[in-house]
């Protein structure tokens, strides 16, 4: 009798700890293609794979023992641009794999993160569905080199990227409800006033309070426009005393700078902006109040550049997101990313935590540049975001191929 009770429990054991499946990591990028021709439970993260199957797909497969994991539950995908995501996981959820600012995890049953305010434009969380690609890298070109354009290119000027970016981080913060973000706005409208530019600061209301956009204006031959946008606006641990935001997004708003110091005597087709928005960091607002205030007709695009002068590992690799309908424009940034610079691009069709994403939800093809690393700054949204950590050299990469894509859709006119 006791020695059955004790069978009993083992097998009530055994029951109870059966795996909801098993994941399996593959990291061979030559194998990619095959196994996503033949075996549709998949997620592409690059050049990462995480296939659910058993012991079985993988013999069919023929991949020799990736390291596998199982999970209990179900599976979550979190797209995440903010520190604060991880206060999401808790003790009923398990992290299985971070990638680029994706984490997949798994959740108990009543793991309610769904229900909750949670889903911001920062943070989303999504039940898992096979197949779906998350990102992946692009070869094929569809542009051809231009020397007109190169020799634009060449009037970058890093040593002006470089006094600029320092002109913004010596404010102390520019988080968007301080009297030092109205002032260091109104410094980036004059800055602009100078380089030759209509300018002006446009007020954005929002439940948070009011902030300040900062918007200068290129008259093209046509009313049609493209928009060069990056957040002025930082934050940190200690938001509204010290937040020099070098990175995040000093770079992209000095980016955006220096695209209108070399654009200002190019005569082009299209209209263009250059705005520098206010409040990005509370949830986009500077971009939601832009969208919703203004004519949006005849924007044929966004560029949008947040956090472009950091690497971790290697600057060897540029990410670039938007969503599906406006694959044409992505690709177009894709090849002058590969065109002007030699380095690889890493495409999404998943947007989010960015200004490019108001645009994207009124339809208008939208794209941000950001760098490939930027989930692994240390410095991200900290004190310590300060010009230590920049590489100007990768920067550079970005101010190139977002001035090449803006001259290739001018000559689409
Ligand atoms: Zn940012």
């Amino acid at each position: 009798m006791k020695k059955l009770s004790i069978l009993l429990l083992v097998f009530i054991f055994a029951l109870c700890s059966f795996a909801d499946g098993t994941l399996f990591l593959i990291k061979d990028s030559n194998k990619i293609n095959s196994i996503k021709e033949q075996y549709p439970l998949f997620l592409q993260f690059g050049n990462e794979l995480i296939i659910k199957g058993s012991k079985d797909t993988i013999k069919k497969l023929k991949i020799d023992n990736p390291p596998s994991k199982d999970f209990y539950g179900e599976l979550f995908i979190m797209k995440a641009r903010d520190p604060k995501a991880s206060d999401l996981l808790n003790e009923s959820t398990e992290v299985i794999y971070m990638y680029n600012g994706f984490v997949l995890f798994s959740a108990k049953e009543g793991y309610d993160v769904l229900t909750k305010d949670h889903q911001t434009d920062k943070i989303q969380i999504r039940k898992v569905e096979f197949p779906e690609v998350y990102s992946s890298f692009r070869e094929k070109n569809q542009v051809d080199f231009d020397q007109n354009i190169e020799d634009v290119l060449d009037t970058i000027d890093m040593e002006r990227v470089k006094a600029n970016l320092e002109r913004l981080v010596a404010y102390k913060t520019r988080y968007t409800f301080t009297d030092e973000y109205k002032q260091c706005a109104s410094d980036m409208k004059d800055l602009l006033t100078e380089i030759g530019y209509e300018t002006k600061i446009q007020e954005f209301t929002s439940w948070y309070g009011k902030g300040d956009n900062v918007i200068a204006f290129k008259q093209g031959k046509t009313d049609k426009k493209i928009l060069v946008v990056g957040h002025l606006d930082s934050t940190s641990e200690k938001a509204k005393t010290l937040a020099p935001g070098g990175d995040d997004n000093g770079s992209g708003s000095v980016g955006v700078i220096e695209l209108a110091y070399i654009l200002k005597d190019i005569d082009t087709n299209l209209s263009v902006e250059f705005i520098l928005f206010g409040g990005e960091e509370n949830g986009l607002l500077g971009s939601y109040g832009y969208a919703r205030d203004n004519e949006l007709e005849n924007i044929v695009g966004v560029l949008n550049m947040d956090m472009i002068a950091f690497y971790k590992n290697t600057p060897n690799t540029v990410y670039i997101e938007t969503y599906e309908f406006a694959r044409d424009f992505i690709y177009l940034v894709a090849d002058c990313v590969k065109l002007y610079n030699d380095i690889e691009t890493e495409i999404s069709f998943h947007a989010f935590g960015s200004d490019h994403l108001p645009f994207l939800k009124k339809n208008i093809p939208a794209v941000l540049t950001i760098e490939k690393e930027w989930d692994l700054n240390p410095h991200y949204h900290k004190t310590t975001d300060d010009l230590r950590h920049i590489s100007f050299d990768y920067m550079e990469k970005f101010i190139r191929m977002n001035t090449a894509a803006l001259l290739e859709m001018d000559k689409k006119l």
